[in-house]
């Protein structure tokens, strides 16, 4: 074991949108910072944006296995670079609505309220998209909550093809808007250096940095300041305890082969809902039987990842557009007449690139790609739109991180299943008449639109493992996201999240982490 020389005040584990974010906003104080990433900087090169390279040999995802309930072992779909999962996500930044942090009745059961409220966040909402550059267009939204100041850029334009959908879903009586997204795109001056609006961002690399990521806004600022140092490559095995048991003594990662162990005053975990669980789990001692932070016994449990299902719109007109992810829709959010409960949230996914096609693609699409290939391949890409559907699953107990000698298991039953379902016909419904009163004849003559749900290996919008709240008793940090058992830990991941609501989730662990970070500065100081 090798001990490191140097005390910190603050150690960062963890480089995504929780522990990048706290990095930057942490860094400007003048403390000294370590920042302690199991990933290396994501290389730069032209397998950035070739689908083939990224999706169907998985490049860039991790090699590891977890198991589910029954002892299966899967690959989880997770990333660990510098930036953490935002590394290739979709940048699609939103807030969480009003509604969203009470007490909800759902079809199957209750989404709990937060023990923060809107109100609390919006400061932390406004400054985390100025940070991550979103661009985006108020007042279109009709679910939108409250803002205190406009989007600080304007939204990311539809092209010809995906304006003639937004306007077809508009004559229906619904309300598309802009999706907010995380981009340095400057649409008025393309002299700017920034984003060129590829065909390859949701799910790629941007080799370019433009795309708001958590290295990008957080890690390389943070960096900029001498007292702020990164090891990565720095697997932390295990956070030891004082002789008291009240705080962390010492973190133990392993790097290049060798245990190190580091000192600081300050620890924040930020390895993502799975990740940070686990790692609370398997460094239970004598003093934590069950595991770090865990008294109240649910640190692990209470995981949600929504339901998530991909639709292909596989229609007549030919889809030449660059950068598709542009349409958002919260018409059926919180339901509809028929089916008074929150039902979820709609947007585009990425291109749906030739590709990608065989491995990413719903089944039905995958089958019709296999029996026509080449010319066939091409054809189904060039006249697909995606989109993605998301439906708020609820906190269950027994969905949960177990860890086992080396093996991390992930309990995982889905619930609130009618509600996604209602979602899924809904949305085909209404792509049925987008694409009816679009006239337009070719090879495929109207709509069909297969999907796919995402199986368990799927975790990209992991979340609920540490719950935050004010009773010990029933949940495992703070309202300020620190341990209620140790004085010094703090987790600004997605663990924290009471109820994961239906909007992607990195906006909101960004602005958590901020009102964090504004937490620490004042106990640090
Ligand atoms: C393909 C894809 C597309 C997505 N698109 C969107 C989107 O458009 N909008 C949105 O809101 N969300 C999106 N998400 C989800 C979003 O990326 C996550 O919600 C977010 O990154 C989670 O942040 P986090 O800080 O909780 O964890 P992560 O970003 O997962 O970061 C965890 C970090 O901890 C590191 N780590 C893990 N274990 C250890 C350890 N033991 N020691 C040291 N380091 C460790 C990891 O390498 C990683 O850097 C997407 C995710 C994926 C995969
Ligand atoms: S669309 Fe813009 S941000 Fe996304 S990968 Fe392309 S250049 Fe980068």
């Amino acid at each position: 074991m090798i001990v490191d020389d140097q005390y910190y005040d603050l150690i960062i584990i963890g480089t995504g949108a929780g522990g990048g974010t706290i990095a930057a906003k942490i860094a400007p104080t003048g403390k000294k910072i370590l920042i302690l990433e199991r990933g290396n900087f994501l290389p730069k090169e032209d397998e950035n944006s070739n689908a083939t390279e990224v999706f169907r040999k998985e490049r860039y995802r991790a090699h590891e296995q977890w198991y589910d309930s029954s002892g299966e072992p899967f690959r989880p779909q997770t990333n660990y670079w510098v930036g953490g999962n935002t590394k290739l996500y979709g940048a699609a930044l939103l807030r969480m609505r009003e509604r969203d942090f009470e007490h909800v009745k759902h079809q199957d059961g209750i989404s709990p309220e937060w023990p923060l409220k809107y109100p609390d966040f919006e400061p932390y909402y406004t400054e985390a998209e100025k940070l991550y550059d979103v661009h985006g267009k108020q007042g279109d939204d009709p679910t939108e909550p409250q803002r205190s100041e406009a989007y600080p850029y304007p939204p990311v334009s539809h092209e010809a093809r995906m304006q003639s959908v937004c306007d077809r879903i508009s004559k229906q009586g619904l309300h598309p808007f802009y999706l907010p997204l995380g981009l340095k795109l400057s649409e008025d001056d393309p002299t700017k250096n920034g984003c060129t609006r590829c065909k390859t961002c949701d799910g790629f690399p941007c080799k370019i940095d433009a795309k708001a990521d958590a290295e990008v806004e957080g890690i390389i600022p943070a960096l900029k300041f001498p007292h702020v140092t990164i090891k990565t490559e720095a697997k932390v095995v295990c956070l030891h305890t004082s002789p008291s048991g009240k705080e962390v003594k010492t973190v133990e990662a392993e790097i290049g082969g060798q245990s190190y162990l580091f000192f600081g005053d300050m620890v924040v975990l930020s390895c993502g809902a799975v990740n940070s669980a686990a790692l609370l789990l398997r460094s239970a001692n004598e003093l934590h039987p069950n595991g770090l932070a865990n008294s109240s016994d649910l640190v692990g449990r209470n995981f949600m990842k929504q339901l998530m299902t991909a639709m292909v719109q596989l229609s007549p007109p030919l889809n030449p557009t660059v950068f598709q992810k542009t349409i958002c829709v919260h018409d059926f959010y919180w339901g509809e007449p028929e089916f008074p409960y929150p039902m979820g949230h709609i947007q585009n996914t990425g291109n749906i690139l030739q590709d990608m096609i065989i491995k990413e693609a719903p089944p039905f699409l995958s089958l019709l790609a296999t029996l026509m290939p080449g010319f066939g391949l091409r054809q189904l890409a060039s006249h697909s739109i995606g989109w993605w559907l998301q439906t708020e699953d609820l906190p269950e107990p027994n969905n949960r991180v177990r860890v086992l000698g080396d093996k991390l298991y992930l309990d995982y039953t889905p619930n609130n299943l009618e509600a996604h379902d209602r979602l899924i016909y809904r949305w085909m419904d209404v792509l049925k008449v987008v694409d009816q009163t679009t006239v337009e004849n070719s090879v495929f003559g109207r709509g069909i639109y297969p999907r796919s749900e995402t199986p368990l290996e799927v975790v990209a919008n992991q979340s609920g493992t540490c719950r935050f709240g004010s009773d010990p008793t029933t949940s495992v940090l703070d309202i300020n996201c620190r341990t209620h058992d140790l004085d010094n830990l703090y987790v600004v991941d997605a663990s924290f999240f009471p109820s994961s609501s239906a909007v992607s989730p990195a906006l909101t662990i960004i602005a958590n982490a901020l009102r964090v970070g504004d937490h620490l500065i004042e106990r640090l100081n």
